[in-house]
């Protein structure tokens, strides 16, 4: 049996997943932003914290490490090779390519910088869970807080590569807003007309539209489809990163 996934809102618009494996009772969380509402989900389902999987280092992502290493000082607390010095107590390092076990599965590291320089995904191929920070939103992606627009082309690229069923488990509750900007660049999509009215009805009824998939996101988010004709044309470009990064400033200046 596979791991559950389960999601926990925190702050604003977080949201915390946290990994169950039943058989073992076991735990790990991805991106606790906070502490508690993690300790009172383990103690729910009777588990035990064995893994911090942190995508990268900022606080709505790490506010939470300290607080569950005080009650499960014995959790590894992994995370990019880069941040090292930025993730709290972290005990592992990790690089492309790298592996991380949980429950009867092995994670895979993806190195995909661009919103910060040491930006990490954990990528589990056998159930297809992607666990991507602020690398990739459904419908839209992270800001270029340390990279360039073409480090995020590179690693958009290889999430956009991954099995179109991939769940993709983003940090963040923004598909709305960003599906509203996305009709502003990409108003003929169909697939991204259809995409709104069903996100609109969902956030109306307060229900996540977090996991999205792969093969949704293609077909909807703008910040995967530098090399469709109706994005070229909407940034006057042809080249990806450029494609990419117009549409990332017009973004960064959408107020929704
Ligand atoms: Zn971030
Ligand atoms: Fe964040």
């Amino acid at each position: 049996m596979s791991f559950l996934v389960h999601r926990l809102p925190a702050l604003r618009d977080n949201y915390i997943f946290l990994l169950f494996d039943p058989d073992r009772l076991e735990a790990a969380v991805v991106d606790p932003a906070v502490g508690e509402p993690v300790l009172a989900k383990l103690q729910e389902l009777g588990a035990r914290l064995v893994a911090i999987f942190n995508t990268h280092h900022h606080s709505d992502h790490v506010g939470g490490n300290r607080d569950l290493l005080a009650v499960y000082p014995q959790a590894a607390v992994y995370g990019g090779a880069e941040d090292r010095g930025r993730i709290p107590g972290q005990t592992v390092f990790l690089q492309e390519g790298d592996r991380v076990t949980f429950g009867n599965e092995t994670g895979e590291i993806l190195f995909v910088p661009g919103h910060t320089r040491g930006h990490i995904a954990y990528y589990f191929p056998r159930s297809g869970h992607l666990f991507c920070g602020d690398t990739l939103f459904s419908g839209g992606c992270g800001r270029l807080f340390e990279g360039t627009p073409s480090q995020m082309v590179q690693s958009l690229s290889k999430l956009r590569q991954l099995p179109d069923t991939t769940q993709v488990w983003c940090a963040h509750e923004y598909t709305l807003n960003n599906l509203k900007f996305a009709l502003t660049v990409d108003p003929d999509n169909h697939a991204l007309r259809a995409r709104f009215q069903v996100v609109q009805a969902m956030r109306a009824a307060d229900q996540p539209t977090i996991p999205s998939t792969i093969g949704l996101e293609k077909s909807v988010n703008p910040f995967l489809r530098w090399d469709t004709p109706s994005l070229q044309a909407a940034t006057g470009h042809t080249e990806p990163d450029r494609v990419f990064g117009k549409l990332r400033g017009m973004k960064d200046l959408y107020a929704g």
